[in-house]
């Protein structure tokens, strides 16, 4: 039911499960907003429980935070001004005065504080609020637009997809959120096209 009718993607993932593959946190966030390029997108913050899933896979929290209506609301607030600033950043263009606001505030709550075990080979965050966790996401745009990489974040070369993605690779020549997702759904599509195009003789 929640595959959507969509394509399924390497591994029998269902359309509804988070992506993080290759995904710097904050871009994380807005890939929880699907087939962004297409007239019917897909949401897979859904419920506040689904918010509560993502703040543990994302590996912000150990523990879901209880979430309401409100964080809900909040959260995908903060994912759509990470989406255009995104887009802002991979287009060179100055973001959107609302969305940075919108940014800063989620920044100003406290972030969870990581705790290191006795023999150093674990940490635990304490502070496990939503709000510390969106906290960390918001700090995690801030920090990348105040890096080197400001200048290497490009938006999916799959339409459907239309998520930001920072371009880590020496050549800087990176197309696709992930080679995991869209990366392969492209690579299929033109292996298919050269078998169609062999049958026809072409
Ligand atoms: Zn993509």
């Amino acid at each position: 039911m929640s595959d959507g009718g969509g394509q399924r993607a390497a591994g029998r993932r269902a359309k509804a499960d988070f992506r993080f593959d290759d995904a710097r946190l904050c871009f994380g966030l807005a890939g929880t907003l699907a087939d962004r390029g297409r007239s019917e997108r897909f949401e897979r913050l859904a419920r506040p429980a689904d918010l509560g899933r993502w703040c543990v896979e994302s590996g912000c929290t150990g523990v879901a935070p209880a979430c309401t209506e409100t964080d809900l609301v909040r959260a995908r607030e903060l994912r759509e001004a990470i989406q255009r600033v995104g887009e802002a950043l991979a287009a060179g263009v100055p973001p959107g005065s609302e969305d940075v606001t919108v940014i800063n505030r989620a920044a100003a709550e406290s972030p969870s504080a990581p705790e290191l075990s006795a023999d150093a080979t674990s940490v635990r965050w304490n502070g496990d609020g939503v709000e510390a966790v969106l906290s960390m996401v918001a700090r995690d745009l801030i920090a990348l637009c105040d890096s080197e990489y400001r200048g290497r974040v490009r938006i999916c070369g799959n339409p459907d997809c239309g998520v930001p993605f920072v371009d880590t690779s020496r050549a800087g020549a990176r197309r696709w959120c992930s080679m995991k997702t869209c990366g392969a759904l492209a690579k299929k599509r033109a292996y298919r096209a050269r078998l169609r195009a062999d049958a026809t003789g072409e």
